[in-house]
């Protein structure tokens, strides 16, 4: 089970009801936030969202509406306590700037871990029991969005054990995936496992153009959270121009990739109602809900 909330639904200015775009993934105790703009942690503490909890923190890519909040948020989480080290994993280039704003922290109790990713490659990582996989995107600066599963084993079935005369003593070492001898015969886990479990899929995209990446990592996603800058199609040379989407390109991305749900984020700030311009995506994409901050969803495996 895992809980998704769309910390902020905003693109380049935060507005009094509509703060950066973020998003928070919470699993088993522990959480991941994704971006940290100015006014991030206001909205978590509205939403009334633990900040202890959050290990890793996934940055986009490092224009100030996606990072300029880290100093604060990180200084709060400080101040409540942490001494366990937190990681911030970011795109290639992103370690230096990140390191410049972490100057005006000063003392911090924990470690702050920064690690980078390839910029044209996808790359597949854990963190907090969730399998995540970056993904190459194409605006200004270098950028990546980010698809999460649950990691779940199958279940180990003794009876199959049994009759193979296992030892319990490899029971373990076959659930965890390695292959064991026994009386000279290799036994592999296949052999003792049941089907694999379902697993839930959420991919978060915000700050690019369409590209071929999104559509093969995102595929059946149970939740898409896309970004959507401008409704109307007729904004289509400014996205563009300035390498966002508008709201039917997030949509045939949705309907391609075969996603559940299709959620938009990251609204320009001239788009006072984005609800106004939802046709131009349901039309392409029935299954698409307009962001907005605080909403959430629980998504059960
Ligand atoms: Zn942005
Ligand atoms: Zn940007």
């Amino acid at each position: 089970m895992i809980d998704v909330t769309l910390i902020g639904t905003g693109g380049m200015v935060p507005l009094p009801d509509r703060f950066l775009a973020s998003c928070l993934i919470e699993y088993n105790g522990k959480s991941i936030l994704i971006d940290c703009g100015e006014g991030t942690q206001i909205s978590l503490r509205k939403g009334k969202l633990s900040m202890s909890k959050i290990d890793t923190i996934l940055i986009t890519h490092c224009h100030a509406d996606h990072i300029s909040g880290l100093p604060g948020l990180l200084l709060t989480i400080g101040n409540n306590g942490r001494t366990e080290p937190l990681n911030i994993i970011a795109p290639r280039g992103s370690a230096k700037i990140i390191n410049s704003l972490l100057i005006v922290c000063g003392y911090l109790p924990y470690e702050v871990r920064i690690s980078e990713l390839h910029d044209t490659k996808p790359v597949e990582f854990e963190q907090i029991g969730l399998k995540i996989t970056s993904i190459p995107l194409n605006h200004h600066i270098n950028c990546v969005g980010y698809s999460m599963e649950l990691l779940l084993k199958s279940h180990f079935q003794p009876d199959k054990a049994e009759k193979l005369n296992i030892p319990v003593k490899f029971w373990r070492t076959l659930h965890n995936g390695n292959n064991v001898t026994v009386d000279n015969k290799t036994i592999t886990p296949d052999m003792v496992l049941g089907e694999p479990r379902k697993t839930v899929k959420i991919s978060y995209v915000t700050d690019t153009r369409p590209v071929k990446n999104i559509n093969d990592i995102v595929k059946k996603s149970d939740l898409f959270i896309c970004e959507g800058m401008y409704g109307d199609d007729t904004q289509y040379d400014n996205a563009v121009k300035k390498m966002h989407m508008i709201f039917s390109e997030a949509a045939n991305i949705a309907l391609e990739a075969e996603v559940k749900e299709l959620w938009l984020t990251h609204f320009s700030p001239s788009m006072i109602n984005p609800e106004d311009y939802i046709n131009f995506a349901q039309n392409i994409f029935p299954d698409t809900y307009i962001g907005h901050d605080l909403m959430k969803k629980t998504i059960k495996n």
